[in-house]
Protein backbone atom coordinates (compact mmCIF):
# COMPACT_ATOMS: atom_id res chain seq x y z
CA UNK A 1 0.00 0.00 0.00
CA UNK A 2 1.28 3.16 -1.33
CA UNK A 3 -0.01 6.28 0.58
CA UNK A 4 1.33 9.91 -0.67
CA UNK A 5 1.67 12.59 1.89
CA UNK A 6 1.08 16.08 1.14
CA UNK A 7 0.91 18.78 4.00
CA UNK A 8 0.80 21.67 1.58
CA UNK A 9 1.08 24.79 3.62
CA UNK A 10 0.03 26.65 6.58
CA UNK A 11 -1.27 24.39 9.22
CA UNK A 12 -1.36 21.33 6.99
CA UNK A 13 2.37 19.95 8.14
CA UNK A 14 1.23 20.48 11.70
CA UNK A 15 -1.99 18.37 11.42
CA UNK A 16 -0.90 15.63 9.04
CA UNK A 17 2.68 15.42 11.22
CA UNK A 18 0.10 14.01 13.73
CA UNK A 19 -1.98 12.10 11.16
CA UNK A 20 1.28 10.17 9.93
CA UNK A 21 2.36 9.59 13.72
CA UNK A 22 -1.50 7.99 13.97
CA UNK A 23 -0.31 5.78 11.21
CA UNK A 24 2.89 4.44 12.05
CA UNK A 25 1.40 3.24 15.66
CA UNK A 26 -1.19 1.07 13.91
CA UNK A 27 1.50 -1.60 12.80
CA UNK A 28 0.20 -1.87 9.29
CA UNK A 29 2.65 -1.65 5.95
CA UNK A 30 2.53 1.47 4.21
CA UNK A 31 4.98 3.22 1.77
CA UNK A 32 4.67 6.51 2.84
CA UNK A 33 6.20 9.19 0.33
CA UNK A 34 5.84 12.92 1.13
CA UNK A 35 6.16 15.84 -1.65
CA UNK A 36 5.41 19.47 -1.83
CA UNK A 37 2.08 20.44 -2.89
CA UNK A 38 0.52 24.49 -2.74
CA UNK A 39 2.03 27.49 -1.81
CA UNK A 40 5.15 25.84 -0.62
CA UNK A 41 5.87 23.86 -4.12
CA UNK A 42 5.12 27.04 -5.56
CA UNK A 43 7.82 28.34 -3.46
CA UNK A 44 10.43 25.78 -4.31
CA UNK A 45 9.40 24.73 -7.83
CA UNK A 46 7.55 27.96 -9.40
CA UNK A 47 4.39 25.79 -9.30
CA UNK A 48 2.14 25.04 -6.86
CA UNK A 49 1.51 21.06 -8.61
CA UNK A 50 4.48 20.02 -9.68
CA UNK A 51 4.80 16.96 -11.96
CA UNK A 52 6.69 14.88 -9.59
CA UNK A 53 3.87 15.91 -6.76
CA UNK A 54 1.13 14.92 -9.34
CA UNK A 55 3.12 11.33 -10.73
CA UNK A 56 3.20 10.70 -6.70
CA UNK A 57 0.00 11.20 -6.30
CA UNK A 58 -1.14 9.18 -9.16
CA UNK A 59 1.02 6.08 -8.93
CA UNK A 60 -0.31 5.69 -4.74
CA UNK A 61 -3.26 3.95 -3.54
CA UNK A 62 -4.47 6.89 -1.52
CA UNK A 63 -3.51 10.48 -1.07
CA UNK A 64 -3.05 11.59 2.47
CA UNK A 65 -3.65 15.98 1.96
CA UNK A 66 -2.91 18.84 4.40
CA UNK A 67 -4.69 21.91 3.36
CA UNK A 68 -3.02 24.81 0.95
CA UNK A 69 -2.75 28.57 0.67
CA UNK A 70 -2.12 31.13 2.44
CA UNK A 71 -3.00 35.11 1.76
CA UNK A 72 0.70 36.34 0.59
CA UNK A 73 -0.39 34.13 -2.90
CA UNK A 74 -3.07 36.01 -3.17
CA UNK A 75 -1.69 38.42 -5.92
CA UNK A 76 -0.73 35.17 -7.99
CA UNK A 77 -2.07 34.81 -11.68
CA UNK A 78 -4.73 32.56 -10.98
CA UNK A 79 -2.72 29.07 -12.46
CA UNK A 80 -0.36 29.68 -10.00
CA UNK A 81 -2.14 30.41 -7.17
CA UNK A 82 -1.84 27.56 -3.84
CA UNK A 83 -5.57 26.25 -4.48
CA UNK A 84 -4.85 25.53 -8.15
CA UNK A 85 -3.13 22.12 -6.94
CA UNK A 86 -6.03 20.44 -5.27
CA UNK A 87 -8.12 21.25 -8.32
CA UNK A 88 -5.29 19.62 -10.53
CA UNK A 89 -5.43 16.73 -8.20
CA UNK A 90 -9.20 16.19 -8.38
CA UNK A 91 -9.28 16.63 -12.55
CA UNK A 92 -5.87 14.61 -13.16
CA UNK A 93 -7.03 11.54 -10.53
CA UNK A 94 -10.86 11.67 -11.64
CA UNK A 95 -12.00 12.44 -7.88
CA UNK A 96 -15.81 12.75 -8.90
CA UNK A 97 -17.88 11.92 -5.41
CA UNK A 98 -16.70 13.74 -2.42
CA UNK A 99 -17.73 12.28 1.31
CA UNK A 100 -18.31 14.52 3.99
CA UNK A 101 -19.71 12.97 6.91
CA UNK A 102 -20.83 15.40 9.89
CA UNK A 103 -21.09 13.96 12.54
CA UNK A 104 -21.81 15.16 16.56
CA UNK A 105 -19.54 13.90 19.27
CA UNK A 106 -21.09 13.60 22.26
CA UNK A 107 -18.81 15.07 24.19
CA UNK A 108 -18.64 18.15 22.05
CA UNK A 109 -22.42 19.12 22.14
CA UNK A 110 -21.90 21.89 23.84
CA UNK A 111 -19.39 23.31 21.40
CA UNK A 112 -22.05 23.59 18.33
CA UNK A 113 -23.97 26.95 18.19
CA UNK A 114 -27.12 24.91 18.13
CA UNK A 115 -29.34 23.72 21.15
CA UNK A 116 -27.97 20.39 22.25
CA UNK A 117 -30.90 18.54 21.77
CA UNK A 118 -30.89 19.40 18.14
CA UNK A 119 -27.64 17.92 17.01
CA UNK A 120 -27.13 15.33 19.49
CA UNK A 121 -26.66 11.85 17.79
CA UNK A 122 -26.10 13.85 14.46
CA UNK A 123 -24.78 11.80 11.72
CA UNK A 124 -25.31 13.24 7.95
CA UNK A 125 -23.50 12.05 5.32
CA UNK A 126 -23.04 15.03 2.51
CA UNK A 127 -22.09 14.00 -0.94
CA UNK A 128 -20.76 16.65 -3.30
CA UNK A 129 -20.18 16.12 -6.94
CA UNK A 130 -16.51 17.33 -7.28
CA UNK A 131 -15.21 17.35 -11.08
CA UNK A 132 -18.19 19.53 -12.43
CA UNK A 133 -20.77 22.41 -12.05
CA UNK A 134 -19.77 26.06 -12.04
CA UNK A 135 -16.00 25.51 -11.31
CA UNK A 136 -15.16 23.56 -14.16
CA UNK A 137 -17.78 24.81 -16.16
CA UNK A 138 -16.31 26.03 -19.90
CA UNK A 139 -16.62 28.94 -21.31
CA UNK A 140 -15.32 31.51 -18.07
CA UNK A 141 -13.95 34.66 -18.11
CA UNK A 142 -14.31 38.70 -18.29
CA UNK A 143 -15.23 40.57 -21.56
CA UNK A 144 -17.06 43.39 -22.52
CA UNK A 145 -20.99 43.00 -22.15
CA UNK A 146 -22.74 42.69 -25.48
CA UNK A 147 -26.08 42.42 -23.68
CA UNK A 148 -27.81 42.29 -19.88
CA UNK A 149 -28.71 45.31 -17.85
CA UNK A 150 -25.32 47.72 -19.09
CA UNK A 151 -24.62 47.19 -22.87
CA UNK A 152 -20.82 48.10 -23.16
CA UNK A 153 -19.90 47.18 -19.40
CA UNK A 154 -16.74 45.30 -17.96
CA UNK A 155 -18.32 41.80 -17.09
CA UNK A 156 -17.59 38.29 -15.87
CA UNK A 157 -19.21 35.03 -16.03
CA UNK A 158 -19.32 31.23 -15.52
CA UNK A 159 -20.51 28.55 -16.72
CA UNK A 160 -22.67 26.37 -14.77
CA UNK A 161 -22.82 22.45 -16.71
CA UNK A 162 -23.86 18.85 -15.75
CA UNK A 163 -23.95 15.79 -18.70
CA UNK A 164 -26.14 13.34 -17.70
CA UNK A 165 -23.36 10.13 -16.70
CA UNK A 166 -22.09 12.82 -14.30
CA UNK A 167 -24.88 13.00 -12.58
CA UNK A 168 -25.51 8.95 -12.68
CA UNK A 169 -22.42 8.14 -11.46
CA UNK A 170 -22.68 10.31 -8.74
CA UNK A 171 -26.00 9.40 -7.77
CA UNK A 172 -25.41 5.74 -7.80
CA UNK A 173 -22.56 6.67 -4.92
CA UNK A 174 -25.17 7.85 -3.04
CA UNK A 175 -27.72 5.51 -3.21
CA UNK A 176 -25.62 2.90 -2.65
CA UNK A 177 -23.73 4.70 0.18
CA UNK A 178 -27.23 5.06 1.98
CA UNK A 179 -28.00 1.03 1.63
CA UNK A 180 -25.37 0.89 4.58
CA UNK A 181 -26.79 3.55 6.55
CA UNK A 182 -30.92 4.56 6.94
CA UNK A 183 -31.75 4.04 3.43
CA UNK A 184 -32.46 7.67 2.90
CA UNK A 185 -31.75 10.17 0.09
CA UNK A 186 -32.42 13.86 -0.35
CA UNK A 187 -31.20 15.44 -3.62
CA UNK A 188 -30.36 19.16 -3.11
CA UNK A 189 -31.03 21.52 -6.07
CA UNK A 190 -31.68 24.90 -7.37
CA UNK A 191 -34.61 22.68 -9.63
CA UNK A 192 -37.16 25.96 -9.76
CA UNK A 193 -35.01 28.12 -11.53
CA UNK A 194 -31.85 26.38 -12.85
CA UNK A 195 -32.14 24.40 -16.52
CA UNK A 196 -29.00 22.34 -15.06
CA UNK A 197 -30.42 21.42 -11.39
CA UNK A 198 -34.10 21.04 -13.57
CA UNK A 199 -31.83 18.17 -15.70
CA UNK A 200 -30.21 16.70 -12.56
CA UNK A 201 -33.47 16.71 -10.64
CA UNK A 202 -34.39 14.46 -13.81
CA UNK A 203 -31.54 12.09 -13.88
CA UNK A 204 -31.46 11.76 -9.66
CA UNK A 205 -34.84 10.54 -10.59
CA UNK A 206 -34.60 7.90 -13.47
CA UNK A 207 -31.12 6.66 -11.48
CA UNK A 208 -33.75 5.97 -8.08
CA UNK A 209 -35.60 3.45 -10.13
CA UNK A 210 -32.83 1.35 -9.61
CA UNK A 211 -33.01 1.76 -5.58
CA UNK A 212 -36.68 0.47 -5.06
CA UNK A 213 -35.63 -0.07 -1.56
CA UNK A 214 -33.89 3.83 -0.94
CA UNK A 215 -36.33 6.66 -0.11
CA UNK A 216 -35.53 9.67 -2.18
CA UNK A 217 -36.94 13.36 -1.71
CA UNK A 218 -35.64 16.82 -3.63
CA UNK A 219 -35.11 19.81 -1.73
CA UNK A 220 -34.39 22.96 -2.73
CA UNK A 221 -30.93 24.62 -1.85
CA UNK A 222 -32.56 27.42 0.01
CA UNK A 223 -34.51 25.57 1.69
CA UNK A 224 -31.35 23.00 2.63
CA UNK A 225 -29.92 25.36 4.15
CA UNK A 226 -32.42 26.22 6.20
CA UNK A 227 -33.89 22.96 7.35
CA UNK A 228 -29.83 22.43 8.27
CA UNK A 229 -29.64 24.47 10.68
CA UNK A 230 -33.54 23.93 11.74
CA UNK A 231 -33.51 20.28 11.80
CA UNK A 232 -30.12 18.81 11.07
CA UNK A 233 -31.87 15.41 11.88
CA UNK A 234 -33.99 15.01 9.35
CA UNK A 235 -30.84 14.17 6.95
CA UNK A 236 -29.16 10.89 6.43
CA UNK A 237 -27.33 11.11 2.98
CA UNK A 238 -27.88 14.01 1.21
CA UNK A 239 -26.41 14.64 -2.55
CA UNK A 240 -26.02 17.53 -4.76
CA UNK A 241 -23.46 19.21 -6.87
CA UNK A 242 -20.09 20.97 -6.38
CA UNK A 243 -21.02 24.48 -5.67
CA UNK A 244 -23.99 23.97 -3.44
CA UNK A 245 -22.24 21.05 -1.81
CA UNK A 246 -19.45 23.30 -0.73
CA UNK A 247 -21.22 25.82 0.93
CA UNK A 248 -23.87 22.89 2.86
CA UNK A 249 -20.74 20.73 3.58
CA UNK A 250 -18.97 24.38 5.51
CA UNK A 251 -22.56 24.76 7.18
CA UNK A 252 -22.85 21.33 8.39
CA UNK A 253 -19.70 21.47 9.70
CA UNK A 254 -20.83 23.87 12.33
CA UNK A 255 -23.40 21.66 13.21
CA UNK A 256 -20.42 19.25 14.74
CA UNK A 257 -18.54 22.01 16.96
CA UNK A 258 -16.01 23.04 14.79
CA UNK A 259 -14.60 22.69 11.38
CA UNK A 260 -11.58 21.07 12.87
CA UNK A 261 -13.61 17.66 13.06
CA UNK A 262 -14.69 17.17 9.77
CA UNK A 263 -12.71 14.33 8.20
CA UNK A 264 -13.85 13.91 4.11
CA UNK A 265 -12.65 11.87 1.13
CA UNK A 266 -12.89 12.09 -2.60
CA UNK A 267 -12.68 9.10 -4.78
CA UNK A 268 -12.78 8.05 -8.08
CA UNK A 269 -14.12 5.14 -9.68
CA UNK A 270 -11.16 2.78 -8.50
CA UNK A 271 -11.61 3.78 -4.90
CA UNK A 272 -8.33 5.70 -5.51
CA UNK A 273 -9.00 8.51 -2.86
CA UNK A 274 -7.59 11.79 -1.48
CA UNK A 275 -8.10 12.49 2.07
CA UNK A 276 -8.07 16.22 3.36
CA UNK A 277 -9.97 17.70 6.44
CA UNK A 278 -12.60 19.83 4.83
CA UNK A 279 -11.20 23.42 6.58
CA UNK A 280 -8.36 24.93 5.04
CA UNK A 281 -4.61 26.55 5.94
CA UNK A 282 -5.98 27.83 8.69
CA UNK A 283 -3.01 30.87 8.36
CA UNK A 284 -3.99 32.66 11.52
CA UNK A 285 -3.06 30.33 13.42
CA UNK A 286 -0.43 28.61 11.78
CA UNK A 287 2.89 27.14 13.46
CA UNK A 288 1.31 27.70 16.62
CA UNK A 289 0.79 24.37 17.81
CA UNK A 290 -3.29 24.87 18.69
CA UNK A 291 -4.52 23.65 15.57
CA UNK A 292 -7.07 20.98 15.74
CA UNK A 293 -5.36 17.59 14.37
CA UNK A 294 -8.79 15.22 14.77
CA UNK A 295 -10.43 15.92 11.36
CA UNK A 296 -7.35 14.92 9.44
CA UNK A 297 -6.44 12.12 11.87
CA UNK A 298 -10.33 11.28 10.91
CA UNK A 299 -9.50 11.63 7.14
CA UNK A 300 -6.39 8.95 7.84
CA UNK A 301 -9.37 6.65 8.81
CA UNK A 302 -11.69 7.08 6.07
CA UNK A 303 -8.52 6.47 3.89
CA UNK A 304 -7.85 2.84 5.47
CA UNK A 305 -12.20 1.90 5.25
CA UNK A 306 -11.73 3.54 1.63
CA UNK A 307 -9.23 2.84 -0.42
CA UNK A 308 -6.81 0.57 1.40
CA UNK A 309 -9.46 -2.09 2.79
CA UNK A 310 -8.28 -1.45 6.21
CA UNK A 311 -11.77 -1.17 8.37
CA UNK A 312 -10.48 -2.74 11.41
CA UNK A 313 -7.62 0.15 11.22
CA UNK A 314 -10.08 2.43 10.91
CA UNK A 315 -12.53 1.84 14.06
CA UNK A 316 -9.29 1.59 15.91
CA UNK A 317 -8.70 5.24 15.03
CA UNK A 318 -12.09 6.87 15.57
CA UNK A 319 -12.67 4.57 18.52
CA UNK A 320 -9.35 6.47 19.85
CA UNK A 321 -10.67 9.57 19.23
CA UNK A 322 -13.56 9.23 20.76
CA UNK A 323 -11.92 7.91 24.12
CA UNK A 324 -9.79 11.31 23.80
CA UNK A 325 -12.50 13.37 23.73
CA UNK A 326 -14.59 11.39 26.41
CA UNK A 327 -11.20 12.13 28.82
CA UNK A 328 -11.88 15.98 28.31
CA UNK A 329 -8.86 16.83 25.81
CA UNK A 330 -9.55 19.95 23.54
CA UNK A 331 -8.06 22.42 21.37
CA UNK A 332 -8.90 25.22 21.72
CA UNK A 333 -11.67 25.59 18.82
CA UNK A 334 -13.54 22.85 21.01
CA UNK A 335 -12.34 23.78 24.07
CA UNK A 336 -15.08 24.22 26.95
CA UNK A 337 -15.29 25.19 30.20
CA UNK A 338 -14.12 21.82 32.88
CA UNK A 339 -11.99 20.60 29.44
CA UNK A 340 -8.29 20.09 29.37
CA UNK A 341 -6.86 22.67 26.73
CA UNK A 342 -4.08 20.79 24.89
CA UNK A 343 -1.21 21.55 21.92
CA UNK A 344 -1.83 20.16 18.12
CA UNK A 345 0.63 17.57 19.36
CA UNK A 346 -0.74 17.13 22.44
CA UNK A 347 -3.43 15.82 20.84
CA UNK A 348 -1.86 13.52 18.20
CA UNK A 349 -0.07 11.96 20.84
CA UNK A 350 -2.93 11.56 23.27
CA UNK A 351 -4.64 9.54 20.02
CA UNK A 352 -1.57 7.09 19.92
CA UNK A 353 -1.42 6.39 23.25
CA UNK A 354 -5.12 5.59 23.30
CA UNK A 355 -4.39 3.27 20.46
CA UNK A 356 -1.49 1.23 21.95
CA UNK A 357 -3.38 1.26 24.99
CA UNK A 358 -6.08 -0.98 23.44
CA UNK A 359 -3.53 -3.02 21.24
CA UNK A 360 -1.94 -3.71 24.53
CA UNK A 361 -5.52 -5.25 25.45
P1 LIG B 1 -9.79 28.03 6.92
O1 LIG B 1 -10.61 26.79 6.94
O2 LIG B 1 -8.34 27.88 6.70
O3 LIG B 1 -10.01 28.82 8.31
C1 LIG B 1 -11.29 29.30 8.74
C2 LIG B 1 -11.27 29.50 10.26
O4 LIG B 1 -11.28 28.21 10.89
C3 LIG B 1 -10.01 30.21 10.77
O5 LIG B 1 -10.34 31.04 11.85
C4 LIG B 1 -9.11 29.07 11.24
O6 LIG B 1 -8.22 29.44 12.29
C5 LIG B 1 -10.14 28.05 11.72
N1 LIG B 1 -9.66 26.68 11.54
C6 LIG B 1 -9.53 26.00 10.37
N2 LIG B 1 -9.03 24.79 10.60
C7 LIG B 1 -8.84 24.67 11.92
C8 LIG B 1 -8.32 23.64 12.76
N3 LIG B 1 -7.90 22.46 12.28
N4 LIG B 1 -8.24 23.87 14.09
C9 LIG B 1 -8.66 25.03 14.61
N5 LIG B 1 -9.16 26.05 13.87
C10 LIG B 1 -9.25 25.88 12.53
O7 LIG B 1 -10.44 28.99 5.81
P2 LIG B 1 -9.96 30.43 5.29
O8 LIG B 1 -9.39 31.22 6.42
O9 LIG B 1 -11.11 30.93 4.54
O10 LIG B 1 -8.82 30.10 4.24
C11 LIG B 1 -7.44 30.12 4.57
C12 LIG B 1 -6.65 29.58 3.36
O11 LIG B 1 -6.98 28.20 3.16
C13 LIG B 1 -6.99 30.29 2.05
O12 LIG B 1 -5.81 30.48 1.33
C14 LIG B 1 -7.93 29.33 1.35
O13 LIG B 1 -7.91 29.47 -0.04
C15 LIG B 1 -7.35 28.01 1.79
N6 LIG B 1 -8.29 26.87 1.73
C16 LIG B 1 -7.75 25.67 1.34
C17 LIG B 1 -8.54 24.54 1.31
C18 LIG B 1 -7.88 23.23 0.94
O14 LIG B 1 -6.67 23.13 0.99
N7 LIG B 1 -8.63 22.20 0.60
C19 LIG B 1 -9.89 24.60 1.70
C20 LIG B 1 -10.41 25.84 2.13
C21 LIG B 1 -9.58 26.98 2.15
Amino acid sequence: MKIAVLPGDGIGTEIVAQAVEVLNVLDLKFEMETALVGGAAFDAHGHPLPEATLKLAMQSDAVLFGAVGDWKYDKLDRPLRPEQAILGLRKNMGLFANFRPAICYAELVGASSLKPELISGLDILIIRELTGDIYFGQPRGRRIATDGHFPGAEEAFDTMRYSRPEIERIAHVAFQAARKRSKRVTSVDKSNVLETFQFWRDVVTDVHKDYPDIALDHMYVDNAAMQLVKEPKRFDVVVTGNMFGDILSDEASMLTGSIGMLPSASLNTENQGLYEPSHGSAPDIAGKDIANPLATILSAAMMLRFSLQQGQAADRIETAVKSVLASGLRTSDIWSEGCRKVSTREMGAAVVAAITKTSKG
